[in-house]
């Protein structure tokens, strides 16, 4: 495939554009190039509890500058799908305060208490989670049949020792107290990209499924959301997923590369 006919690049951060707090060497200037270019890159993540601003100062501190519109969070594919197939509803939002402004500030009615008239469900990743949460939740799927939605599918988010319960953790939870599963936004599905390349299409005509790709470390989740997007998807091994990963695995990136490197030559 030409690389230079991609318009919009997808990057996953963590294991594709730096691994844990290290920039890897090349993305400084794989970034420089796409902008340089009149190309459009954004930054992918699944995490719907931290405020975009939070990651624009974590890859300030590695040294990349970054703005709000940078970036597409499941956060925001959340609002875009909420907005898109249920306008109006009053969803319950348990999440964090920064997921429950990002709904709101997109159009979404936002309520956080159990009443009769609320229509719908939706859950974040959410690290200020209480009881009267889970409780307000249990009872509003356990005694209405209305739209419940979960931002991101990831059973555990990484800390400095370990893991933490993420929200596809609570969502299994909740089914368990209530035979309910959300419908998730979040990798592997293709909420964000296609809610990606809404938004860049606007500005960028040449921007199609064709001129779209995806870039990732995790066959699984990366990888996945790309294919089920119907958009090119490029595996770097520089991160999670091994050789043998993407042989064992069902989805299958289009192309693979050592690391981002590559693909700055290709670019070039
Ligand atoms: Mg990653």
């Amino acid at each position: 495939m030409d690389f230079s006919k991609i318009r919009l690049f997808l990057f996953d951060m963590d294991g594709t554009l730096y691994l844990g707090n290290n920039l890897f060497p090349f993305t400084k200037t794989l970034l420089d190039t796409i902008k340089a270019q009149g190309k459009t890159y954004l930054f992918m993540t699944n995490n719907s509890s931290k405020s975009v601003n939070d990651y624009v100062k974590k890859l300030e501190k590695l040294g990349i500058p970054a703005k709000y519109e940078d970036f597409i969070t499941s956060s925001q594919a959340t609002a875009d799908y909420l907005m898109k197939n249920h306008p109006g509803l009053r969803f319950y939002v348990s999440g964090t305060e920064s997921f429950k402004k990002e709904l709101a500030d997109a159009g979404v009615r936002v309520y956080v208490d159990y009443s009769d008239d609320i229509e719908g469900v939706v859950m974040g990743y959410d690290t200020e989670l209480t009881y009267k949460k889970l409780d307000d939740v249990s009872k509003l799927l356990t005694l209405k049949d209305i739209p419940y939605i979960a931002a991101n599918p990831d059973w555990v988010c990484p800390t400095e020792y370990g893991y933490v319960p993420d929200c596809g953790s609570v969502a299994t939870m909740i089914c368990n107290a209530t035979g309910k599963n959300p419908h998730f936004i979040g990798k592997p599905r293709p909420e964000m990209p296609l809610a990606a390349m809404e938004r860049i299409a606007k500005k960028d005509p040449l921007v199609n499924r064709d001129t779209t790709l995806v870039i990732g470390d995790r066959v699984y989740t990366d990888i996945a959301c790309g294919v089920a997007a119907g958009i090119h998807s490029l595996l770097v091994l520089s991160g999670e997923s091994t050789m043998k990963d993407v042989e064992e695995s069902d989805v299958k990136p289009e192309f693979i590369m050592r690391d981002c490197s590559e693909l700055l030559e290709k670019i070039k």
